[in-house]
């Protein structure tokens, strides 16, 4: 089951460049996909961010974050190539004429040392694009809440990742930076 998705690069004042897939996937998937092709095709984010942003020209689209997004639009993923992280937002449906890009998600492209998380594109019927999250502390595995909360920064939002199993949780700010907590 795909999901439709745009995935590409933030451009200054909250504008993206980005390609449109009609057999995308939700953001744990995605991420470990885009962990997989940095890894064994582009080597750099900056090429992977190319892949999608420059490749074919009919597929490649231009939008705000704070527009409403396309009708049939699930999924946007922006890679940022300097902080090598991509952030995922999902379609928030809300009342009719208030949709928007609502944060989802940050996953960095270069797994720290201290990930809570271990994330793969197979499902549990090794079905790719399926998506598996585990616990590194306590084991669970796709028991994960998906939240926001204001950043630490002082701007924007941080994504927070917290296992109902143990609730331990890793929030990931703005920058791509990692502040993980171990409660098991
Ligand atoms: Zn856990």
């Amino acid at each position: 089951m795909g999901q439709r998705i745009l995935l590409g690069e933030c451009l200054p004042r909250q504008e993206y460049r980005a390609m449109y897939i009609h057999w995308g996937a939700g953001p744990v998937a995605m991420a470990a996909d885009l962990r997989r092709q940095r890894t064994t095709v582009t080597s750099t984010t900056d090429l992977l961010v190319k892949v999608f942003a420059t490749a074919d020209a009919d597929a490649v689209s231009y939008g705000y974050l704070d527009e409403i997004p396309g009708f049939d639009l699930e999924l946007l993923y922006l890679i940022d190539a300097n902080a090598n992280g991509v952030t995922a937002y999902h379609h928030d449906w809300g009342p009719a004429g208030r949709e928007r890009w609502e944060l989802d998600s940050r996953f960095r492209l270069i797994p720290g040392d201290d990930e809570l998380f271990e994330i793969s594109d197979r499902g549990p019927e090794d079905l790719l694009l399926e998506g598996t999250i585990r616990c590194t502390c306590c084991g669970g595995i796709n028991q994960v809440d998906f939240d926001t909360l204001p950043s630490h920064l002082g701007h924007d939002r941080d994504t927070r990742l917290r296992c109902h199993g143990c609730n331990s949780s890793q929030i990931i700010d703005p920058r791509f930076g990692s502040h993980v907590q171990r409660l098991a």
